[in-house]
Parts: C-alpha cells; sequence; structure tokens
C-alpha cells in the first residue's frame, strides 16, 4: 500500500461481523474509533477484542481509540416525546433537575449553570444546529428564549451556545467510568472531548494513568474557547483531533475549513499528529459512492497535512463500510500524488532539543536532497518514527520495532510502516553491523524495499533506551542476504 494518510474507522452495527472487520482491516483502516457516547461497556469491549482477534489473525497490529463523551448538555425529555416549534414561538428552557417533563411552552435542562452562562440576545442551538433559539430574559432558573429557526425537537437532543462559553468541566463524572475502562481494555488511543484547557487534558492523563492506561491522549478540538488556548492544549495532548461536527455548531460552519486549515498547521508545528473528522464522506451511509464535494474535502484535508483521516457513521452505521475505506484510500492517494511537489519543506530550520530529534531532521534533510527509496528506523517507544513523520519527503518510514504498543501507536503516523522486529529488544546482546542486517532482511522479507536500493537507517547505540537513536547510516540493500554479507554504503 503506498497511501501516506491513515484511515481511523468509527465501529458500530455495521462492522459487527467478522468478515467485514477482516476486510475493513485489509483494505487499509490504520486506526479503529469506538466512540463511547453510543452502546454500552459490553459492545465496546466485544468490539474491540473483535478487531484485536482479527489482527492477529492477520498477523498486523491496529490501533484502538476511545473516544469518551465528554460534557455534552443535553435537553430533558417531553411529555409526549418531542414538540413542533415555530418561529416567533415563546419556549423556555428551564435549568433545574427537578423540572416537569417538558411541553409545547418549555422544557428542562441537564445542566443548572445555563442561567448563569447566557445573557438576552444570546443563541442557543439545538440538534446540532438544526433548530436555534434566542434568549429574550433570564429570570432564576428559567430562561425565557423566542424561536429562531422551525422544527421538531425530540427529547435529550444536544445544546450549545452559538460562540462558546458554556462552562462545563472538562472531564464528566460519566467519563471517569469510560477512563477506567479504556484502561482496562488497553485502549491505544484515548480522545478526551471538548476540552477547554490543558488542564482538562492534564486531568484525563491524571484519570487515566491512576486508572492503570498506558493510552496517548487524543484532544478534540469542537469549542470556541480551546481556539484560544490552541497551543496550550495540544502540547498538554500526544495527538489532536479537528472535530467538525460540534466545532462547526458552536462557531459556525463558515468558519470551519479555515479552522481546519489552523489547527492543522499548529498540531505540526508542535510535531503532534492530526486527524481530521466529521462527515468526510457522509454521503456513502446510504450511497455506493462520494460525492465530489466529499472527494475534494479529503483531498484538501491530505493537502493541509493531516496526518489522518476520519470515517464516523459511515462504517459505523453505514451501508457500505469497506467500500468507502477503499473509496477514501484512492482520494488520500492521489491527493498525495498531486501535493508531492509543492509540499513545503516543513519543520527543516527547527533546532532540534533532542538526540534522536536531530538524527530525524539529518535523516529528512537527506531524504529530501539525494536519491533514496526508504528510511528504515529502528525505534523502540515510536518516537523517532513520529519526529520522521512531522517533515513530509517523498521516502516512505518503514519503522521497526519489537514494541507491539509502539507498533499500534505508530500507525496513525502519516507515513510510517510499522512492522514488527524482535530482534531490537532491550538487553539483546547482537552486535550493530547484525542488527543493521537483520534489519534490512527483515524490511526485504516484508516486500518493503528491494535489492540494490538506497536506504537511510537510524538506530542507537543502546537500543532499547526510549529516545536513544543516535545514528544514521546510508546503505545500498544488499541482493545477497547470507550471514557473512555486510551492507555496502552506497555511493551517492
Ligand atoms: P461525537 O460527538 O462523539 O462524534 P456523534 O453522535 O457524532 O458523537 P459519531 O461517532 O461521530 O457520533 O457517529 C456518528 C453517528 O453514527 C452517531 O450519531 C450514531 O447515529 C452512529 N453511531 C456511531 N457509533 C455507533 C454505535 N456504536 N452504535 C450505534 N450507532 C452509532
Ligand atoms: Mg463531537
Ligand atoms: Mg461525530
Amino acid at each position: 500500500m503506498n497511501r501516506r494518510t491513515k484511515i481511523v474507522a468509527t465501529l458500530g452495527p455495521a462492522t459487527d461481523d467478522p468478515d467485514v472487520i477482516e476486510r475493513l482491516i485489509m483494505a487499509g483502516c490504520d486506526v479503529v474509533r469506538v466512540n463511547f457516547s453510543h452502546g454500552d461497556a459490553e459492545s465496546h469491549a466485544r468490539r474491540i477484542r473483535l478487531v484485536r482477534a482479527v489482527a492477529r489473525e492477520l498477523d498486523t497490529d491496529v490501533a484502538v481509540l476511545g473516544d469518551l463523551p465528554g460534557p455534552k448538555i443535553r435537553i430533558g425529555q417531553f411529555r409526549e416525546g418531542s414538540v413542533e416549534l415555530n418561529v416567533g414561538d415563546s419556549f423556555a428552557l428551564i435549568a433545574d433537575e427537578a423540572a416537569p417533563a417538558g411541553d409545547q411552552n418549555q422544557v428542562g435542562v441537564s445542566y443548572a449553570g445555563l442561567a448563569q452562562d447566557v445573557r438576552p440576545g444570546s443563541e442557543l442551538l439545538l440538534d446540532d444546529g438544526l433548530m436555534s433559539l434566542r434568549v429574550v430574559a433570564v429570570e432564576g432558573s428559567t430562561i425565557h428564549c423566542q424561536v429562531l429557526t422551525s422544527g421538531r425537537l425530540h427529547d435529550r437532543k444536544g445544546l450549545n451556545l452559538r460562540g462558546g462559553g458554556l462552562s462545563l468541566p472538562g472531564v464528566s463524572d460519566e467519563d471517569k467510568q469510560h477512563i477506567a475502562k479504556a484502561a482496562e481494555w488497553q485502549v491505544d488511543y484515548l480522545a478526551v472531548s471538548f476540552p477547554r484547557s490543558a488542564e482538562d487534558m492534564n486531568h484525563a492523563r491524571d484519570l487515566l494513568r491512576q486508572a492503570g492506561g498506558e493510552a496517548a491522549l487524543v484532544s478534540k478540538i469542537e469549542r470556541t474557547e480551546a481556539l484560544d488556548q490552541l497551543d496550550d492544549i495540544i502540547e498538554a495532548s500526544d495527538a489532536v483531533l479537528v472535530a467538525r461536527g460540534d466545532l462547526g455548531v458552536e462557531i459556525g460552519e463558515a468558519e470551519l475549513p479555515g479552522l481546519q486549515k489552523r489547527i492543522i498547521t499548529a498540531s505540526l508545528n508542535l510535531n503532534r499528529p492530526v486527524i481530521t473528522a466529521t462527515q468526510m464522506m457522509q454521503s456513502m451511509i446510504e450511497s455506493p459512492i462520494p460525492t465530489r464535494a466529499e472527494v475534494s474535502d479529503v483531498a484538501n484535508a491530505v493537502i493541509d497535512g493531516t496526518d489522518a483521516v476520519m470515517l464516523s457513521a459511515e462504517t459505523a452505521v453505514g451501508k457500505h463500510p469497506v467500500r468507502v475505506i477503499e473509496a477514501m484510500g484512492r482520494i488520500c492517494e492521489a491527493a498525495e500524488r498531486h501535493v508531492q511537489a509543492h509540499i513545503p519543506q516543513r519543520r527543516l530550520t527547527v533546532k532540534p532539543e533532542r538526540t534522536d530529534q536531530a538524527i530525524a531532521m539529518a535523516a529528512m534533510i537527506t531524504a529530501n536532497n539525494v536519491p533514496l527509496d526508504a528510511i528504515i528506523a529502528l525505534t523502540e517507544s515510536g518516537s523517532t518514527a513520529q519526529w520522521l513523520s512531522r517533515v513530509r519527503s517523498p521516502v516512505p518510514i518503514i519503522a521497526l520495532s519489537p514494541n507491539r504498543a509502539s507498533l499500534r501507536r505508530m500507525r496513525l503516523f502519516q507515513h510510517v510502516q510499522p512492522l514488527f522486529f524482535p530482534a531490537g529488544l532491550a538487553d539483546d546482546p547482537i552486535d550493530r553491523s547484525e542488527l543493521v542486517e537483520q534489519a534490512l532482511q527483515r524490511a526485504l522479507e516484508a516486500g518493503l524495499i528491494e535489492a540494490g536500493q538506497r536506504v537511510i537507517l537510524t538506530f542507537g547505540d543502546q537500543i532499547g533506551r526510549h529516545g536513544g537513536t543516535n545514528t544514521m547510516k546510508i546503505l545500498k540493500v544488499p541482493a545477497a542476504t547470507n550471514d557473512s554479507t555486510q551492507p555496502e554504503l552506497a555511493n551517492l
């Protein structure tokens, strides 16, 4: 597979067949997402088990991303399940847990602080922005509103404030139970929904570590306040997700393309992998082919520099979970071909702060300026592969690691092909030249390089140390691979 952009697919009822999971992985799904907002713990555990079992059978590593619901504000229930509201109608929200079941005139809200967070003139969005209300007056816990958009309002729909600013804590009580489960299931990535600040990310990380979880933390950028603290939040995260659903509702969908570019650029500048999500191939929930607009959307995310593109309902409940991954993969590959020639050589002028970063940058400068076929990184934790993948180059990055968790995590990094390589284990006394030879052999066997090609190899003198990469070699892949063959130095 030549695609460098990674694909995240949400699991759901449409992917419960083991055969579908197998075809999903074969089609190149890199990361599966389990959204804890839908289904119960039993269904989440079952789906994670199934993916891992199928991946093992296929002798590959797929990452699991658990997604926390976060503090989503919802309206309560109606006496009759829903009401029809028309433009100009008066309608009140009662910010009180004891509010009675709703009717034509009012409904309760789960969040008691709402009355303090709005003022006359505030615009409230319901059901992902399908309906909206303008606040007229606030009287105790009663928020008097006027209907701005007609429609039928159903029980328990989500509620957002136009412009953001609803002050709920970043990690809800419900999230804490999900965090404990995520630790138990050893998910590889855990997404935090609606973080407002770096503290929200740190808090989630503390809770996860206390529960014994080692997952990398993903911040979902989806509220207005997060944009003011973007760099701080990204620095407190291991990866970033452009959550266009709720972000579009809070800030207005017209702002999304610009914000997507800003969030991706900020993530890349801070060396974090970034996922672009929501409605990327929405029409394929039903249709066997994407619209031209969707093709352009996916391609533009690739051109913006995203590491990964994500599917939500398209795979979770869609009619064509496998086809949509295949289609998305083709769009990514084509977009990558078109942008290859004019990609800005990002980050090559930055002063490295660590040895492995310096080696990674040296490798990428070389890869961008001399004809080479691959970079092979021996990496225990995956950190060298992450540094390498932050810089665009035409050369694929083959990341060899003895650590399965690192291999899974690296599935998210653009242009990185993780490959199991047991020889690099800590305390393994084999000498360096033998290690180099075995690494080339492994990549050859996997069909990722060919005899006679020129490659860069990065590794550490002391394999097994986190961030121990301190060496870079340029080699020609030897034709014969018996024990006495020494890798030959390519004459560039
Ligand atoms: P989030 O804000 O976390 O993205 P969401 O409601 O948008 O929440 P997605 O995971 O983006 O949920 O999926 C989109 C839609 O796909 C959901 O609204 C739901 O209808 C459906 N879906 C997703 N996961 C499941 C599941 N496990 N079971 C049933 N339906 C699901
Ligand atoms: Mg969301
Ligand atoms: Mg969504």
